[in-house]
């Protein structure tokens, strides 16, 4: 075992995850990110969710800060060509209009690499944080796992970034959807890319017979749902297709998750066979990879001193301690059927700094899919667009209670907004 001093320990290297560590480094602090896989990028690399969104509410950039620069540099590198307008679930029957930014997984790997380094932070890839280091009820640092080794971190500060609120429910934090049966949560899905499609062609189908198709995918058989969602490459030829449907199964359980990768596997060679048998443009398509593992939409939501709920997201409530803002659209798979819920909230809404904070428990932040949010709620702020301003808020938030010595909840939100805003996020409901 081998021990270490810093002022803030972030687990999780997915969006919300590395938007903290460079949010807390550029406030100055001394970053560690842990990250259980052997890349950066969380569900946008490892599941291959190829499309980031909630940076906007219609017409209205929300979004800012670490995130918004990871989209230039996107950019820059070729991995991205910028935001587009998209139809959401078009094949289904109440489809939503956004603005998505599509992306290479690939390049986004190189992208966070560079953006980590240049902020200075020590990345640990291939490490689990397996617990917490506590003094009473006051998490002061993380045990993590590397290969063969065991390493403590002491922190001024930590975030827990894991998406599955795994540092926080073992520093005793109550969840917010604790009585829920986690088989009966919003299904899994497995990502795919392919090669050789003619995305033009598809494109060009009209709405009814891409409905047609939908449809006739699911009666064969061969399609989990009524949806032909697709996310082009930047460079035009490529696929990545979301058509699978994986119910029922915990995905924070190993076991079900094993189930539910072979089967989400099963589910895209179906797609496949039907998209090649049967629909425009795919003819010659082949897949080229498989996502590396399934997406998982939803797991444990930590209780803190606010949970977003369903009204503040459709009503666009603003919080005088907002530290972040969002743009939806309210998006929630039904765990059983095969529908969904899509709703465009009435205005930005924003994230206060109080979901980012753990009730009973101090020394700890929350960022991403295991902030303080409803089912419904998580539906409009789990976007990666607004996973990573929760993110950056609660890195920038850590640094200043490493900096202060005292916990996160003992710094004013008014700070936090303050130094936030010095790194170009934005905290404030934007003019239309
Ligand atoms: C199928 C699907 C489609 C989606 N579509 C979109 C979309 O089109 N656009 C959009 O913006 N959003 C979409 N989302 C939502 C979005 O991808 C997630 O809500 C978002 O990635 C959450 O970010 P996060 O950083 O909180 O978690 P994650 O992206 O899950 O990252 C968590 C990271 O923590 C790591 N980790 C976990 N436990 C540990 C541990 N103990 N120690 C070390 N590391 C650990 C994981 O390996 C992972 O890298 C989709 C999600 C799914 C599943």
């Amino acid at each position: 075992m081998t021990r270490a001093g810093v002022d803030v320990v972030v687990a999780g290297g997915g969006p919300a995850g590395c938007c903290a560590a460079v949010g807390a480094a550029h406030a100055g602090a001394r970053v560690v990110l842990l990250e259980r896989a052997p890349f950066l990028g969380g569900t946008a690399t490892g599941a291959m969710v190829a499309s980031f969104m909630g940076f906007y509410w219609r017409d209205v950039r929300v979004g800012g800060g670490v995130g918004y620069e990871i989209t230039q540099r996107l950019i820059k590198a070729g991995g991205a060509t910028g935001f587009t307008p998209y139809v959401l679930a078009e094949a289904s029957e109440n489809p939503v209009r956004v603005r998505t930014f599509p992306f290479d997984p690939e390049v986004l790997k190189l992208v966070l690499d560079d953006l980590v380094e240049e902020a200075g932070v020590d990345v640990r890839l291939h490490t689990q944080a397996t617990r917490p280091l506590r003094s009473g009820t006051t998490v002061t640092g993380v045990v993590a796992q590397g290969l063969y080794d065991v390493e403590e971190f002491a922190a001024g500060a930590v975030v827990d970034a894991t998406a599955n609120a795994v540092l926080a429910r073992k520093a005793g934090s109550a969840t917010e959807n604790a009585g829920e049966d986690p088989r009966a949560r919003q299904p899994m899905t497995m990502m795919a890319r392919l090669s050789q499609v003619d995305i033009d062609r598809f494109r060009a189908l009209p709405r009814e017979e891409k409905r047609r198709l939908a449809r006739a995918g699911v009666a064969a058989g061969e399609l989990a749902q009524q949806l032909l969602s697709v996310v082009s490459s930047p460079a035009g030829s490529d696929a990545f297709i979301l058509m699978t449907r994986v119910a029922g199964l915990d995905g924070s359980d190993s076991r079900d998750l094993t189930r539910a990768e072979v089967e989400g596997r099963r589910q895209v060679r179906a797609a496949v066979n039907f998209l090649r048998r049967d629909v425009p443009g795919f003819e010659n398509a082949y897949v080229s990879s498989l996502a590396p593992w399934i997406g998982v939409r939803e797991t444990w939501r930590v209780l803190g001193d606010h949970v977003l709920s369903e009204s503040d997201v459709r009503g666009g409530r603003q919080f005088d301690d907002a530290v972040a803002q969002g743009g939806g659209p309210l998006d929630v798979h039904h765990p059983d059927g095969a529908g969904l819920t899509l709703a465009e909230p009435a205005a930005p809404f924003s994230v206060p700094y109080r979901s980012l904070l753990p009730r009973d428990v101090d020394g700890l932040l929350v960022a991403g899919r295991c902030a303080s949010a409803t089912r419904a709620g998580m539906g409009a702020m789990r976007h990666m667009g607004t996973a990573m301003a929760t993110g950056h808020a609660a890195g920038v938030a850590a640094a200043l209670a490493a900096q202060h010595t005292t916990t996160p909840r003992g710094i004013p939100a008014r700070d936090v907004r303050r130094v936030l805003r010095d790194q170009d996020a934005i905290v404030d409901r934007p003019p239309r």
